[in-house]
């Protein structure tokens, strides 16, 4: 079989690199081994506003330029809502930040998310004494639902491997030779997979493990998504997502009982009323030492790409990075520094 590429990995990244080359009309398969879930246990939620400090993430603008579009052009292809448009209501701690978010809201760029009056809390199951500041234009994205329907869609159309890629069967020619397959590129896309892989694991990725809690709370009653120390995602049907965790030293995704204790005690001084906990979930987020992505080609093979270190905003950030690799691959269009792996390379050197 001969393909234009093999995508190593089906997560956010994975997703966005295929949809793009389906649309630029080049040949992929893509393996995928189920070995990380960070993209199906994500929240999903798509915010430009730095939530501690009231600052414009990086580059959030460029990245909800393509993003947005990009994720309806999919819901339009399946007939599916994948997007949920969701405002955001951060709770504040003192009149502080209260000062903080008016000042804030000012500048150019923030000004079309962060909303003025501050508003009262008015649902006496919240806990929340110094009201919200309310964000606009945010919301959500069904990570698992989006996966689950693109897995089945490149399975009927035998794009798809249910299977892990061994590293060391990888023979690399004129093309990239595997298991029978001839590609002329191989993208890895394996989010903290990547710390397996003999042509990247020289590449500075970090693990944040984070975990989620799912909760049934009928008399909760909010249709925003709350953010106090932790936030509080409304799914439906009176159920509610909480999280997240933050942990850098467990590499594994199974969930443990000191994080639910930790969403526990944080959410019952949130909220007053009765709840039940349905779910617990657990990933990796694949973070970078620079809090940027990494995106480029290898420095000595020719062919073999990562797209990966898409850390704690995967659903904002997928799209872009996943159009501005296949235009550096296939338009010889330079990536830009601050994401080119290039700027790891004599970790590679040097290893
Ligand atoms: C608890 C939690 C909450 C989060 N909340 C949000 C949020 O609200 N908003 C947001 O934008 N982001 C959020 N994130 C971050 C987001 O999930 C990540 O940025 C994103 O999922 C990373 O996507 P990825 O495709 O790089 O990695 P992954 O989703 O990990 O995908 C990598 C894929 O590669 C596969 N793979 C690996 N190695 C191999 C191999 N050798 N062969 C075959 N397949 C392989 C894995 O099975 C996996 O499916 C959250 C993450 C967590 C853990």
């Amino acid at each position: 079989m001969q393909v234009d590429y093999i995508i190593v990995g089906l997560g956010l990244a994975g997703l966005a690199l295929a949809e793009g080359l389906k649309v630029n009309q080049k040949s992929f398969i893509v393996f995928e081994d189920c070995s990380q879930n960070s993209s199906l246990v994500a929240g999903g939620m798509y915010n430009p506003v730095v939530l501690k400090r009231f600052t414009p993430v990086w580059n959030a603008e460029e990245q909800l330029k393509v993003a947005i579009p990009f994720y309806q052009q999919i819901e339009k292809q399946f007939g599916q809502d994948y997007l949920v448009d969701l405002d955001i209501y951060r709770s504040f701690k003192s009149v502080e930040e209260q000062n903080n978010w008016y000042e804030a809201s000012d500048r150019p760029f923030l000004n079309r998310y962060m909303t003025t009056p501050i508003l009262p809390n008015q649902n006496k199951n919240v806990n929340a004494p110094f009201g919200f500041g309310k964000l606009t234009h945010t919301g959500r994205l069904k990570t698992k639902a989006l996966i689950t329907a693109y897995k089945a869609y490149l399975t009927s159309k035998g794009q798809l491997k249910n299977c892990k890629l061994y590293y060391d069967q990888i023979n690399i020619k004129d093309n990239i030779e595997y298991h029978g397959i001839s590609a002329k590129n191989i993208v890895f896309c394996e989010g903290f997979g990547l710390q397996q892989n003999p042509f990247f694991k020289y590449l500075p990725l970090r693990e944040a493990k984070g975990e989620l809690l799912t909760i049934h709370a009928p008399h909760l009653k909010i249709d925003f998504l709350l953010k106090s120390s932790v936030f509080i995602m409304p799914i439906g049907n009176d159920h509610y997502r909480v999280g997240a965790t933050f942990n850098w030293k467990d590499k594994t995704n199974i969930p443990t009982i000191e994080a639910r204790q930790e969403l526990v005690e944080k959410l019952n001084k949130v909220i007053h009323c009765e709840y039940r906990i349905v779910d617990h979930v657990a990933g990796i987020r694949p973070t970078v030492i620079d809090r940027r992505p990494m995106v480029g080609k290898h420095p000595l093979y020719r062919g073999v790409y990562v797209l990966n270190g898409l850390g704690t905003r995967g659903v904002m950030i997928a799209p872009l990075m996943a159009q501005n690799l296949i235009d550096f691959i296939e338009n010889k269009v330079p990536l830009s520094y601050e994401l080119d792996i290039k700027r790891f390379e004599d970790k590679c050197f040097n290893q």
